[in-house]
């Protein structure tokens, strides 16, 4: 069967997954949906014997369906290789009742590695099938950990730039460290006096900036996106949710067919909609646990069906989830409006001219697969000390968001299936917040000290990503205001 992509925003002609992958965001500012979810085409127990790179290839064919096999498994095999610490790719690792699928065992230790090391080859053969000749410019604004992996992804990849903007005081010392020292010739980084929202807006205004479209069209570059939009993103998402399915089942934890739960730290909301397509592909998922930090916006809508971005933004530990609009709610919106492209389009105008929109009462109906809650900072702290001295387990800021949210929901509901945290980011990425939050005492010491007794108190080996960057010279050091990004971006391309 073949998957066609349409905009969530217009009923325009649908496009193949290659042109939804180099397009990124739809023209009219919707994002690409597909026009079905197919079904897993083997059971789940020939699922569970396949390696991680059969199974990408089971998932990823069933939506790219316009990618010959050999092309297919030439980017998964390019994508899932030694850059990963483990041939497993994402370990399960059991720990005080519940399941952590480690995604962080690839080149920048944080989960966006798992989409973003098979991006860059879903992109350049979608380049090649459509005979574009441009150069590709990525243009993405990061949170934190985005920036990074994209930019690994990307570094000195023919045919590609990619220009990456972060907040330049919202990110954790070791992620900003990591992307000013990232190499490669065609790799720019750019701090802006911003929060992550006002970096995605300028971000989504250029890619809508028709002056700009023509004035790169014209020096030969065409724009696309790395942001967690891109299909090109979601479909490689899925896979580690059935491979987290198949290993439960090969490990004898549960029955083929038992429903599981999904627990996501959320930000931008990519992540858990990966979970949500993959139930719907058959894969036996009960809830999909959203879990927000002190930003809880997606919490207030899923109680209230009221989406409102009109408060405070707060600068948390979890950085990667300071984020008032979830992009990728979008798509969501979409499917539990009934594909209405016109009312998908009404609410996200709402968005963003006031910042708010309300769901219909039967919309709020189909959200029942959804269960979300949040955790505060010092609940969060709590969990990373918990679960550490309980178990030796060191989880960071992010996951245990994602934790503490999972134990509310046991508390509230005494459901006890079985579930899965997505535990999205090594905690060496955060060892200041990782550390402070088992005792004051280690507030004096510098961020790669505290690798050090982070190593020292749990035995686990320092990530090569911290090893390189220890003693790594900065090579970037711009920083601009949000409104300055378009400048910036012509800047950098030279565009007079
Ligand atoms: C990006 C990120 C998240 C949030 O994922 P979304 O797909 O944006 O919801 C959570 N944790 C970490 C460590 C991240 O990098």
């Amino acid at each position: 069967m073949e998957i066609l992509y349409k905009s969530t925003r217009g009923n325009k002609e649908a496009v193949t997954a290659s042109q939804a992958i180099l397009q990124g965001l739809s023209p009219d500012g919707g994002l690409f949906v597909p026009t079905a979810v197919p079904k897993l085409k083997k059971s789940l127990k020939e699922l569970s014997e396949l390696s991680y790179q059969e199974l990408a290839y089971e998932v990823m064919s069933s939506f790219l369906t316009d990618f010959t096999e050999e092309e297919l498994k030439g980017c998964i095999q390019r994508a899932y290789d030694s850059k990963f610490d483990t041939t497993e790719i994402a370990p399960l690792a059991e720990k005080d009742g519940a399941y952590y699928l480690e995604l962080f065992h690839g080149a920048t230790i944080a989960f966006k590695d798992m989409a973003l090391s098979i991006l860059p080859h879903l992109m350049t053969v979608s380049a090649k099938k459509n005979h574009e000749d441009r150069e590709i410019v990525i243009l993405t604004a990061t949170s934190g950990d985005t920036g990074k992996a994209a930019m690994a992804g990307f570094a000195d990849v023919p045919g590609t730039r990619i220009i990456v903007f972060y907040p330049k005081h919202g990110v954790s010392p070791i992620q900003e460290k990591q992307m000013v020292t990232q190499k490669g010739a065609n790799t720019y980084v750019v701090g802006i006096t911003g929060n992550f929202d006002d970096a995605q807006t300028a971000v989504k205004k250029m890619f809508h900036d028709p002056k700009l479209g023509e004035e790169l069209a014209q020096a030969g570059f065409l724009f696309s996106s790395a942001n967690s939009i891109n299909v090109g993103r979601l479909v490689p998402q899925i896979v580690y949710y059935v491979y987290a399915y198949a290993t439960l089942l090969r490990q004898g934890k549960i029955q083929e067919g038992e429903k599981i739960h999904a627990v996501v730290p959320t930000g931008n909301f990519g992540n858990i909609l990966a979970a949500y397509y993959g139930k719907q592909m058959g894969l036996p998922i009960d809830k999909l646990i959203c879990a927000s930090n002190d930003n809880k916006v997606l919490y207030d809508f899923f109680s209230t069906g009221v989406y409102d971005k009109n408060r405070e933004f707060i600068l948390t530990t979890s950085p990667s989830m300071d984020i008032l609009i979830s992009s990728n709610l979008e798509r969501l919106i979409y499917r539990i409006a009934g594909e209405d492209s016109e009312k998908c389009k009404e609410l996200m105008e709402a968005l963003s001219a006031q910042g708010k929109y309300e769901i219909t009462a039967d919309m709020r109906e189909q959200l029942g697969d959804f269960y979300g809650n949040y955790a505060t900072e010092e609940e969060a702290g709590q969990t990373i000390a918990r679960v550490f001295r309980k178990t030796g387990y060191m989880m960071d800021p992010h996951t245990a968001v994602a934790a503490t949210v999972y134990e509310k929901y046991k508390a509230q509901t005494g459901d006890e299936r079985i579930a899965v945290i997505a535990s999205t980011a090594s905690p060496y990425k955060f060892t200041r917040s990782v550390m402070c939050s088992l005792d004051s005492k280690y507030e004096t010491m510098s961020d790669f000290e505290l690798v050090d007794e982070l190593n020292r108190l749990t035995g686990t080996a320092v990530p090569r990503a911290i090893e390189e960057i220890r003693t790594a010279p900065v090579l970037h050091d711009r920083v601009v205001d949000a409104a300055d990004m378009p400048a910036a971006v012509k800047d950098i391309l030279g565009i007079k």
